[in-house]
């Protein structure tokens, strides 16, 4: 026998003995023996005790010794103290208790003990031990013990302090029961436990009982997870209670945790409230409206909030929660992944006829010569090459150079490109009405009061008007509206109007000395005297040097073709004048620890202190009649301008302002991209700005993000840059909610506040505030023109084609890149035999990342760079530089003009609600079908929640294996070549981290560009890239967020990736690849296959929140009311027992 079954024995036998004995003294001896033993031992030891019926045998010696009356304390204590220390470890005390009889016993005994409180606190820990099982809580309550223990409690006095501690613990541990919550707010005990607690706040001034304080937070914190109790709490002031109590806190160390516990039950109580909107509806509307059968085209009409609006992340987004996961082997997501191998399996075909593909042929100018020519060739001889001029072709199909900057080349302007079917019309909030809508019987207008409550007023713009071309005419309208006409002479155009009120309201500004770049000369100040064309022509003429491929002007003619939902519009100054990257790289800021709870406490004083709160509307995209008058000392907000989208502004103190930005047109929900202008500020003075109406769970922004600023007093000076700026950044869940979830009180609908703070360098400034460094639609048009025109034709093919028009009447550009060919018959062999290489971007529009992604590949695509003249030589490129021109037209975040996520349409593209995303289907089928299947292709895309920048791939093996799937991959053949280029990008490009990529094919993401391209089209090498908002982790640019710069960098390394592909056919000689700065080592890396990846391999993104914030207090949780802690207890058992021991 071990000893351990001899010490099992005796412990049983000991135990049994016990159990069954009544008479005191053996008892007693019994106690002392157990005490002996577990006072020795440790926590393992009581658990084992527990195990052997420890906890029964105690509590039936309990229930015999307070049989004997009047009650023997010498024995009572001793046992009661053992019941404690046991009773803790033991999760079922309280059911054991309650079966065995021993609650009403030891009720009765505090009765009893009342007149002495020694003998009463050992009970009352007993009782409290056993109310930590709920329904045994409930049954004590049931007996008398609440209003016993409120007894006990109130009023406030240090006498006794012991027992009044193991009271309100024990009254706590009640309190979880539901049933008790309701009879102590029946009873008023809400605010009697507020009473007490504020009681305690000021007399104990030393703060000796700090864990009174937390035993009666923690009571109501209990009494407020049901209903009824948060009302008591509110009724009775308790925010106010609370807050101040906090806030006189300070920041005490030994307070913090209950601090913590107030701010928990203040977060919870707070009455969830609907945003201060009409309706969080788009205050823009698109009507989509067949013209052929008068039918309306179905979009959504509601927000799928809960399963979209909320989880629906980023692009190819991870889940949050996969993320947290540190698990390499599964998590929660793999459920997602697809597992039917005949899906698995790429699987081109065709969506439609072949004979629609043959629209497309006039994408492919490049191709159509040629076969022109073989076929006129191969009619005369067979293989007469000599024969073969291709001069003709390539007269005619190459782009003309037009003489004046800003005019399309002839086959834009011919239209020749597919246009939805559709008529269409936008509605903006000047139209908006009541829901009391009269609309009669038209179908249109059906569909109008079905879903935005809004009948249509203006008959003059009937929605059946032929020619999608849509019923906007921005560009008169903006010609009248703009106010001030400005020669541009050095342009040497005619007139061009453009809103010029930016340089005004700079006026009075001395922007002189040191400050000044050289480029404004010496010393230059804006005056009123001044006319503001100088200035203008002096900033233009400053700029045109810094600023490659863009220009004002040709922006102002491209901004004018622009079509949007506001009819008038102004030019912001940054997207007109042009953005430089400054010389320097920002750092990410840190976590801005310690003032979260700060924050959250001003906005619940806003609550609290109503009259304090200045609530003044001052700017609201459907009221613009508020705007304030000049002598008004707030800020003037605006964004009624290309990709702007604030909708309302409120001053809340005098300087701080609530801000909400627009939803996506036709939708109600997305709300994460934002671009506004400001005015009106004083330099030197910290602005609070609060974005309260943010949908993620999480951002970027509680992990080292800032906004960007871009100054229009600063451009004037040189500086013309978008910068980071912001302090005291935080993302956390706010107050405000869905009006469906407020009527629910549901949680998952919350919205979260985007809180950050701007002290201006200049007074009366005039600033841009963005989410992420504009790239605006017409800002692509005039990147385009202006590129063309700097290339020699002779060397580089560059046609710009347009695919099609967006519902906005907008044209989608397909940019056509690769080397002239010589007119050698070999040389147009091999031009023949290029292959494709097609890449996208901007399909969510608030992803302006990727923009600047795309202009670093375009520019260094036809740059003079050895690599680009290679890649040149190897690929033709076809480039759709943005598939949702309308959505970065109107601001939207993610969805095009009919309300849905366009990368969310490749499986099924419908022809007219989704043009530019059918057509690019259409343009890779046909590619397809002449046997021009595309060797890479890839989506640029942004995203929000993760740094560095990664790809997304397609691989059957890696799937299936992630997926533990039981499909024998051994006999599965799969070409490995989908990771050669990431892993390449992982060493020549400074942001891109493989260990970030991720090649696994989920069921959620079938119908994205990436996966369609893959399955459908049989493209091996199909991707999304993500570059990240904020910044990286690994790396050169590690601690650093991203700028322009970075990321445009980023697009050309991409295209030098693509080398990597070429290693085995190499047409160049080695000795140009060394010219670029040893940018390749082919012979390294073909020698090192094995990749090693310059970064640790941790699956988490981040690390956890600055603070933590309990977001889900919102119902009875368990959590935080400790049990006794044993170190604690075992004071105060130490010290009762001296109190016993007397
Ligand atoms: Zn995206």
């Amino acid at each position: 026998m071990t000893s351990a079954s001899g010490n099992s024995t005796s412990l049983e036998i000991l135990l049994s003995t016990l159990k069954s004995s009544h008479d005191v003294q053996s008892t007693l001896s019994i106690l002392q023996i157990l005490d002996e033993l577990l006072s020795a031992g440790t926590f393992k030891r009581i658990c084992y005790m527990i195990s052997k019926g420890g906890s029964e045998a105690l509590l039936h010696t309990l229930v015999n010794m307070t049989r004997i009356f009047p009650p023997n304390y010498n024995v009572l204590l001793p046992l009661m103290h053992l019941l404690v220390k046991v009773g803790q470890r033991d999760k079922r005390f309280g059911q054991k208790a309650q079966e065995i009889g021993a609650i009403n016993e030891t009720l009765n005994l505090l009765r009893h003990s009342i007149p002495e409180p020694k003998y009463v606190t050992p009970c009352l820990w007993v009782l409290k031990i056993c109310a930590s099982s709920v329904a045994t809580g409930a049954a004590l309550g049931k007996s008398g013990l609440l209003s016993l223990l409120f007894k006990l409690i109130s009023p406030y006095t240090t006498r006794n302090t012991k027992a009044i501690r193991a009271a309100t613990e024990a009254l706590s541990a009640l309190l979880k029961s539901k049933w008790n919550s309701r009879r102590a707010v029946d009873n008023g005990y809400t605010h009697c436990l507020l009473k007490l607690y504020q009681d305690w706040h000021q007399g104990d001034t030393r703060n000796k009982y700090i864990s009174i304080h937390k035993a009666l937070l923690n009571c109501i914190k209990n009494i407020t997870n049901i209903q009824m109790g948060k009302e008591a709490f509110l009724k009775v002031d308790g925010m106010r209670v609370l807050l101040n109590t906090s806030q006189a806190c300070g920041s005490s160390a030994d307070l913090q945790p209950i601090v913590k516990l107030a701010t928990q039950i203040i977060r919870k109580c707070c009455p969830k409230q609907c945003l201060p909107l009409l309706t969080v509806r788009s205050c823009y509307s698109f009507v989509l409206l067949n013209t052929a059968d008068s039918q309306v085209l179905e979009c959504p009409s509601k927000c799928p909030q809960e399963d979209v609006a909320v989880k629906e992340d980023d692009e190819e987004e991870d889940d949050e929660g996969s993320t947290e996961n540190e698990e390499p082997g599964y998590n929660e997501d793999d459920d997602d992944l697809e597992t039917d191998l005949k899906r698995l399996r790429p699987n081109p075909q065709l969506d439609r006829p072949v004979g629609e593909l043959t629209q497309y042929e006039r994408l492919c100018p490049e191709l159509v010569g040629y076969f022109q020519d073989l076929d006129s060739v191969s009619g005369e001889q067979s293989s007469g090459q000599d024969n073969v001029s291709c001069s003709a072709f390539f007269t005619t199909s190459m782009p003309q150079r037009h003489e004046k900057p800003g005019e399309w080349p002839k086959d834009i302007i011919e239209e020749d490109f597919p246009a939805p079917h559709n008529s269409f019309r936008y509605i903006g909030p000047h139209q908006m009405a009541p829901a009391s809508s009269d609309s009669g019987g038209e179908s249109g207008s059906k569909w109008l009061m079905r879903n935005y409550q809004a009948p249509i007023q203006d008959s003059g713009r009937h929605p059946e008007r032929p020619n999608g071309g849509g019923t906007l005419n921005p560009s008169k309208h903006k010609i009248k509206e703009m106010h001030m006409n400005m020669q541009m002479a050095s342009t040497g155009s005619s007139k061009i109007s453009l809103r010029f009120q930016d340089l005004q309201n700079v006026q009075g500004q001395s922007v002189a000395g040191e400050e000044c770049s050289q480029l404004l000369s010496q010393s230059w100040t804006i005056d009123r005297a001044q006319k503001p064309q100088d200035a203008g022509r002096k900033l233009s003429e400053m700029l045109r040097e810094m600023i490659p491929f863009h220009d004002p002007y040709v922006y102002t003619t491209m901004a004018e073709k622009t079509k949007s939902a506001t009819d008038c519009k102004t030019l912001a100054f940054p997207d007109y004048w042009g953005h430089i990257a400054p010389l320097y790289q920002e750092p990410l800021t840190g976590q801005w620890c310690g003032h979260l709870r700060d924050k959250i406490f001003e906005d619940v004083r806003r609550l609290v202190n109503p009259g304090d709160i200045l609530n003044r509307v001052i700017f609201d995209i459907e009221s613009l009649s508020l705007l304030p008058s000049e002598e008004d000392v707030s800020l003037k907000f605006s964004s009624n301008f290309e990709s702007g989208n604030l909708r309302k502004a409120i001053q809340v103190r005098k300087y701080e302002y609530d801000l909400i930005m627009n939803a996506d047109i036709n939708t109600d929900f997305q709300h994460q991209w934002f671009y506004f202008k400001i005015s009106g500020m004083k330099a030197g003075i910290p602005y609070r700005f609060n974005i309260i109406n943010c949908e993620k769970t999480n951002s970027q922004f509680n992990y080292g993000m800032q906004p960007v600023m871009y100054s229009v007093h600063e451009a004037l000076c040189g500086r013309a840059h978008w910068v980071r700026v912001g302090s005291d950044i935080y993302y956390y869940k706010n107050h405000y909610c869905r009006a469906s979830a407020a009527a629910r009180d549901q949680k998952e609908t919350s919205y979260y506040t985007l809180t950050f703070t701007i002290t201006f360098l200049h007074s009366k400034d005039v600033c841009y505030l963005a989410y992420h460094y504009p790239y605006t639609y017409s800002t692509l048009m005039t990147h385009l023109q202006l590129l063309e025109e700097s290339l020699n034709p002779d060397q580089i093919y560059f046609r710009h084609q347009i695919l099609c028009s967006t519902l906005g009447g907008n044209k989608c550009p397909v940019i056509t890149v690769t080397a002239s060919p010589g007119s050698q018959p070999e040389q147009l062999h091999q031009f023949w035999n290029r292959q494709y290489v097609v890449l996208t971007a901007r399909v969510h529009p608030g992803e302006s990342n990727a923009s600047w992604v795309m202009k670093g590949t375009l520019e260094f695509l036809v740059s003079n760079d050895p690599i680009a003249r290679s890649l040149r030589d190897s690929y033709i490129f076809k480039i759709i530089p943005m598939l949702n021109p309308d959505g970065v037209i109107n601001g939207c975040h993610r969805c095009s003009l009919s309300g849905e996520d366009l990368n969310r349409q490749w499986a099924e593209p419908n022809r007219d609600l989704h043009p530019t995303i059918y057509h690019t289907k259409g343009l890779l089928s046909y590619m397809r079908s002449i046997g021009k299947t595309p060797l890479v292709y890839c989506d640029y895309h942004g995203h929000s929640r993760k740094k560095n920048v990664f790809m997304y791939g397609c691989s059957l093996k890696e799937t299936l294996w992630q997926a533990r799937s039981s499909i024998d991959t051994t006999t599965l053949k799969e070409d490995i070549g989908y990771r050669t280029i990431p892993k390449f990008l992982d060493k020549i490009s400074p942001a891109f981290a493989i260990n970030r990529c991720c090649f696994l094919v989920q069921k959620s993401r079938e119908a994205t560009a990436r996966v369609v391209v893959w399955r459908e089209i049989g493209v091996l090498r199909s991707y999304t890239m993500e570059s990240t908002y904020c910044g990286c982790t690994q790396g050169k640019y590690k601690g650093l967020q991203l700028g322009t710069r970075e990321l445009e960098e980023m697009g050309a390394k991409f295209c030098a990736g693509l080398l990597k592909l070429k290693k085995d056919e190499w047409l160049c000689s080695k000795q140009l690849i060394t010219e670029d700065e040893g940018l390749l080592d082919l012979d390294n890396e073909l020698q090192n296959d094995r990749h090693t990846s310059h970064n640790d391999m941790s699956v988490d993104d981040e690390p956890p929140c600055p603070e933590e914030i309990d977001y889900y207090t919102d119902n009875c949780t368990e959590e935080d009311d400790d049990p006794i802690d044993l170190a604690t207890e075992h004071n105060v058992s130490s010290e009762d027992e001296l109190e016993l021991k007397k």
